[in-house]
């Protein structure tokens, strides 16, 4: 901890620096404006000064017209409610508006000539000069009128009174003719807990009996909830770096908020008890219904969204076609249906498709409950997160009071057969397949590994087990290579084909190039299934150890465990097979350290 607190002193003097050098540059270049508009040779340093320095910094920076800055002055945080969600906050401070501190609401409306010296003068004061046109709401650059209608505008739309806009069309360059990608020209590395104005909106992990308790999910940057924001990172996972393309390139707007209209689920999955205490850390169970819970605020200029969507759709797969040719499973018209013709190849059957429902989740960390569950300290977490992604949030280490973290990493798909409301009935027989991606073969068909047979096993029990009455759950991960990723993963099977691949080597091999056999961390994954309202797993389609011992651990009993029918394994699979089952995965057969030097894969020469 004292080495955590060395780094948070470094970097608020490294802040508090940049604040004056940022100071000293504002002068010079309005020194230079007068004079001169030569462009600068390479980036301009005065795009990339730093704010959030702590309030005693001595240096107030100079205005110029187009940028602006939190102000730093002591305003009185308002007291931090522990509990009881933006009901209480509403309670305490009249409304949402007056969330939003007034300095920001000041920047927004700005004067041409750029004092935008804001002074924070506290809270509940917010929205008395609001006007429908947006200028001089808490709204931030949206307009009162397109908040109420679910705040999305396409990305490069201007939005009204875009004078002062940042990034409105036009309006995104500096005096020297330079693109500002849209920002204001000051940035805000990190922000302190310390900081003035700095009052993130109470978030209770694990609180119920509503999401009110609970509290929103606000992990904006935009201009309007950047202070009052309560988790680190960004939507969307590892997609979020794709939207910053975007917006670089001026096809979306830096504020840009998404319209929910019409995006809510066709389908209920409700509360549980598992959505409540410690059972699901590592994404929000209320992320499917945001659209719903908190319309009001989102309206308002609350930046907060889904992050976890469902829908309906059918599966179509070859190999369920064949399967239910071969009298598997009955088409029975509701979960298996017949495929209809294709116009091109009349009275050709074209097998079936399966009926499902189905939910997307981004992964949404409560960082406590993530280092409890993988055993090690928070700070720890938060110090290798930081180091590991190359510094990428800092505020995992500034803001020790935000809890919650939006990874940029793949989330999942839930797939369910059967009638989704009878999962949280104790009485219902559940199958259910925790399967890791493996693009190679699930989508692919490499033969390398039993991925997409395996995969297929576990949709056709799906099916049987709901076409039985009881419910299917596939739970699809986005872990490719065991959480390792394709580099490593092709790296591994070259070192395995040059070494004649054996059952034997098989995770020496992979420990190897990786470091370790395995990054998936299956102990986060039965949140999933406590989001269901699972309590126990009739048929588990897994012969996975880790898989099993996490979810007999989070409290879900398993009564069957299926390995893969030995038929349904490739040849070069074997190898894979054998390992796993010798290194104590569930298995039915007697692998002995005889046949695991014995099982070998095909090598290159017979490969193509
Ligand atoms: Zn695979």
């Amino acid at each position: 901890m004292a080495e955590l607190q060395q780094v948070l002193e470094l970097l608020k003097k490294l802040d508090a620096r940049q604040e004056e050098l940022a100071a000293q540059i504002e002068t010079i270049k309005q020194n230079q404006l007068t004079s001169s508009s030569s462009s600068h040779p390479g980036p301009n340093p005065s795009t990339y000064p730093v704010i959030g320095s702590t309030p005693s910094t001595p240096t107030t920076p100079a205005h110029v017209p187009g940028t602006e800055s939190i102000p730093c002055s002591s305003i009185p945080s308002s007291p931090r409610t522990t509990s009881g969600g933006v009901e209480q906050l509403r309670l305490t401070r009249g409304s949402f508006s007056s969330l939003l501190p007034s300095s920001l609401l000041s920047l927004s409306s700005s004067p041409p000539n750029g004092s935008a010296t804001a002074t924070a003068t506290g809270t509940g004061v917010g929205n008395a000069n609001a006007d429908a046109n947006g200028t001089n709401t808490p709204y931030g650059n949206l307009s009162l009128e397109a908040a109420s209608h679910g705040a999305g505008a396409p990305g490069r739309l201007s939005p009204p009174n875009a004078s002062n806009h940042d990034g409105a069309d036009g309006k995104d360059k500096d005096k020297d003719g330079k693109k500002k990608g849209g920002y204001p020209s000051r940035v805000v590395l990190t922000t302190y807990p310390s900081q003035a104005g700095i009052n993130p909106i109470p978030i209770n992990w694990g609180a119920g009996p509503t999401a009110r308790e609970r509290g929103p999910v606000v992990c904006s940057r935009i201009k309007s909830n950047l202070l009052i924001r309560n988790s680190i990172g960004a939507h969307s996972g590892s997609y979020s770096i794709y939207r910053a393309l975007s917006i670089a390139m001026g096809q979306l707007r830096t504020d840009w908020r998404p319209d929910l209209t019409n995006t809510h689920p066709p389908f209920v999955l409700p509360p549980t008890e598992g959505w409540f205490g410690d059972k699901i850390v590592s994404f929000d169970p209320w992320g499917a219904m945001s659209q719903e819970i908190w319309a009001k605020e989102y309206a308002e200029g609350l930046d907060v969204r889904p992050t976890i969507s469902q829908t309906k759709a059918h599966i179509k797969i070859e190999e369920l076609d064949v399967l239910a040719r071969k009298g598997e499973f009955p088409i029975d018209g509701d979960i298996v249906i017949k495929s209809p013709e294709l116009a091109a190849f009349p009275g050709v059957d074209q097998g079936v498709e399966v009926n499902t429902y189905k939910a997307a989740v981004d992964p949404v960390w409560y960082l406590p409950g993530v280092a409890a569950r993988l055993g090690i300290d928070e700070s720890i977490l938060r110090r290798a997160l930081f180091e590991d992604t190359g510094g990428m949030y800092p505020e995992l280490l500034t803001r020790p009071d935000i809890k919650i973290f939006l990874p940029p990493i793949g989330g999942m798909t839930i797939y369910i057969i059967g009638d989704p409301a009878k999962l949280q009935d104790p009485s219902t027989e559940v199958t259910c397949r925790p399967h890791d991606s493996c693009s190679g073969s699930d989508v692919f068909g490499s033969d390398i590994c039993t991925c997409r047979p395996y995969l297929i096993f576990g949709i056709s029990e799906a099916i049987k087990c709901a076409q039985r009455g009881g419910v299917g759950v596939i739970v699809y991960l986005q872990r490719e290579g065991r959480s390792l990723g394709e580099v490593i993963k092709y790296m591994v099977y070259n070192r395995r084909k040059r070494g004649g691949d054996s059952a034997a080597e098989y995770f020496d091999n992979t420990e190897r190039v990786a470091g370790v056999k395995d990054a998936r961390h299956q102990v986060l994954m039965p949140d999933v299934l406590h989001f269901l309202g699972i309590k126990r797993i009739d048929n588990l389609i897994s012969m996975s150890n880790m898989k099993y011992d996490a979810i007999v651990g989070s409290g879900i009993e398993v009564v069957n465990r299926y390995e893969i029918p030995d038929e349904l394994i490739p040849a070069d699979g074997r190898v894979e097979i054998d390992a796993k089952i010798q290194s104590g995965y569930f298995s039915k057969k007697q692998v002995t350290d005889e046949i695991v030097r014995a099982t070998k894969g095909r090598d290159w020469g017979e490969s193509s």
